[in-house]
């Protein structure tokens, strides 16, 4: 067999292996196969990426450097990102198993994300404050806080990473980067172009590894000052442990339950292409996933036909063919995961309506058909927690004060979708729907305008928009006696 592709770390402007020079393998879920090596990093090497990261935001280079000077460099990094789009949804393709149209679609619109940060450069402002003393000027104004961990998932590695680094930088913080160890490849030819672009050495680094080896080190720094995670529950508690050692401020965009809830008086067909996108997208890996949905009970059968119709003939492939439909999950262990849940929820008394095994045309590779059950009840485990696959739970509905009470009896409060052409409806509930983001007559939308984040067990904190690069400085005081 040929030998993999090594991946080393990115540290102070140097592609450096870990100290004890270990490496771990990443694999292909369309083929179940390793495709290349990564850096297995340790402590010493967050010791080292948080020391160089920490002198450089205390260096001239990027200390002296005007707002308006870093709004250009990130301005050119956008430039390279969208020269360098499509090699880089292969390598997340590769990793993750989306489908590469998928990714390239996410990707194509990244550079808009850049674009926005690197617009509100030069407007971080302070204030005066009209404080009651005499010969006193007194003024705010806002600085970085330093060097910011940003920890990743696997989903989307490169669209995660670019809502933390974006507003970090142009705010001038320094950060270290620790993609997932299942998706590590497409963060470290990206930060290729980071050196490309000018950013100064040090200013971004990237540490690769497992939670345990380098995840807790980087979190409980004492020199790391604000935190950035997206990822799972689990996870998030132990950053939240180990940050009682740093304080550093943190932002949390967790898991999520969503529903879609669609009344009868809504366009069906446009309702449950939407419900299918939501869900069957990045084959139900997604943070926003639409894994629930509320329809009608007038509107049921009819939404129902037109739902089951399509998802029977959605094309189960290698995610690297322009043809498929749906890819696999990302890692084995995700598949195994898939399979119990839908285990458990036939033992519940859910009702199979299609899906629910791996394809047989599809042997090498993790791949899970799309999977619908349909509930009389909302106490099984399926719809409850967060299944991170392509598995859809749909219920009925009557009152308008029943939807909104299945829709909030969830631990989380991420995303919810409402389907109606009554525009009255749309508000009533969007207000009480207890979520993030809420779509009317659509899904999925993003922009990096528009902040992404969540209540409950989805965590705390907001990416994107204005307020983002906001909490990436503090306010300092000053006063002047004059
Ligand atoms: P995960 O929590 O297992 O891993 C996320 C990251 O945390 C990885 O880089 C991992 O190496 C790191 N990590 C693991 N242990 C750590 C530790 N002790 N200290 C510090 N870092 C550690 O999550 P995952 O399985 O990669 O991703 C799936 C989860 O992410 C799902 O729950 C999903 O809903 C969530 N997610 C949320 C959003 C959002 O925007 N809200 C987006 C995508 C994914």
């Amino acid at each position: 067999m040929s030998e993999l592709k090594k991946y080393n770390m990115y540290i102070g402007g140097e592609w450096v292996p870990s100290s004890d020079h270990q490496y771990f393998e990443s694999f292909n879920p369309a083929t179940g196969q390793p495709w290349c090596q990564i850096a297995q990093g340790t402590k010493e090497d967050v010791e080292k990426a948080v020391k160089t990261a920490h002198d450089a935001f205390f260096s001239d280079k990027w200390a002296d450097m005007t707002y308006t000077e870093r709004g250009h460099l990130l301005r050119k990094l956008a430039d390279l990102l969208t020269e360098h789009v499509n090699e880089l949804a292969e390598f997340e393709t590769l990793d993750n198993g989306k489908l590469i149209r998928e990714m390239k679609g996410q990707l194509h619109y990244m550079p808009e994300f850049l674009y926005y940060y690197a617009g509100l450069a030069d407007k971080i402002q302070g204030e005066t404050l009209p404080v009651d003393k005499k010969n006193m000027f007194v003024f705010s104004e806002r600085e970085p806080l330093g060097v910011v961990a940003a920890i990743t998932p696997w989903n989307s590695p490169l669209y995660l990473t670019f809502i933390k680094l974006a507003p970090a930088l142009v705010a001038g913080n320094t950060i270290v980067i620790k993609p997932s160890e299942h998706t590590s490849a497409s963060i470290l030819e990206f930060v290729k172009l980071v050196e490309k672009a000018g950013f100064p050495a040090g200013v971004v680094n990237v540490i690769t590894g497992f939670g345990k080896d380098v995840g807790d080190p980087l979190t409980s720094h004492p020199l790391v000052s604000r935190i950035a995670f997206t990822g799972g529950e689990k996870t998030a508690r132990n950053i939240v442990k180990n940050s009682s050692n740093n304080f550093a401020q943190l932002s949390l965009e967790l898991g999520g339950k969503s529903p879609n809830i669609v009344f009868d008086d809504a366009n069906l067909y446009n309702a449950a292409m939407g419900a299918i996108a939501g869900i069957f997208g990045a084959t139900g890996q997604s943070c926003v996933a639409g894994s629930r949905v509320f329809i009608h009970e007038i509107a049921y059968e009819e939404f129902m036909d037109i739902l089951l119709t399509r998802v029977n003939k959605i094309k189960i492939g290698d995610p690297m063919s322009a043809e498929s439909e749906i890819g696999p999950v990302a890692t084995y262990q995700q598949l195994q995961n898939i399979e119990r849940y839908v285990d458990l929820g036939k033992k519940e008394g859910a009702k199979l309506l299609t899906g629910g095994k791996r394809p047989i045309h599809m042997k090498n590779g993790w791949y899970f058909e799309p999977t619908v059950f349909e509930h009389s009840n909302h106490s099984s485990c399926i719809m409850k927690e967060e299944i991170f696959g392509p598995v859809l739970s749909v219920m009925t509905f009557k009152e308008e004060t029943d939807v909104i009470n299945l829709a909030n009896s969830t631990d989380y409060g991420l995303a919810a979708g409402i389907w109606t052409n009554d525009i009255a409806k749309a508000h009533r509930i969007s207000k009480r729907v207890r979520a993030g983001i809420v779509w009317v007559n659509t899904y999925r939308a993003i922009s990096p305008i528009a902040p992404i984040g969540g209540s409950k067990l989805s965590g705390y904190g907001r990416e994107g928009g204005l307020e983002s690069v906001h909490d990436y400085t503090q306010k300092k005081t000053v006063w002047i006696n004059t």
